[in-house]
């Protein structure tokens, strides 16, 4: 593990056991958001569910990972922050996009979450905004085949 991850960890105040360190390198490794199930497989079930489920609480509570609203109301988590060396930067409220062809949900960081002005009487809390389309790599992948008739 990068001592810059670990550095991280410790930074948010994060005792560094083998469960964490393990659920923290598998959100390096992967680019697209996770769902539990795909965490516990790529774990290899080296951890109970309930191990599991309390990192991924303790992770979410101190910001290091965010929750993206998947396909049919799945949760998935991802890094709140893509590379730990910018761990100064603020994790800010962004769109997600969800691949209604592969399923995959990516974080648009570079979308801030709009703002929207809500009816008298109601205070807004949070703002989850999701877009739903094809993404990049399965838009190559139609161009591909259709280059290929
Ligand atoms: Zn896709
Ligand atoms: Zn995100």
């Amino acid at each position: 593990m990068q001592m810059e991850a670990v550095a991280y960890l410790k930074q948010k105040g994060i005792y560094i056991t083998p469960a964490r360190r393990a659920l923290f390198l598998a959100f390096i490794q992967h680019e697209e958001a996770l769902s539990q199930r795909q965490l516990s497989a790529i774990l290899n079930g080296g951890f109970d569910r309930v191990t599991l489920y309390r990192t991924l609480e303790l992770f979410l509570q101190k910001g290091i990972i965010h929750v993206v609203p998947g396909i049919k109301g799945r949760l998935l988590y991802t890094l709140s922050i893509k590379n730990v060396r910018y761990a100064s930067s603020d994790h800010k409220k962004h769109l997600h996009f969800i691949c209604t062809a592969c399923g995959k949900a990516t974080c648009l960081e570079s979308i801030p979450a709009p703002v929207f002005q809500l009816p008298e009487g109601f205070t807004g809390m949070d703002t989850e905004v999701v877009v739903h389309g094809i993404c990049c790599s399965c838009q190559n992948t139609t161009n591909n085949d259709r280059s290929g008739l």
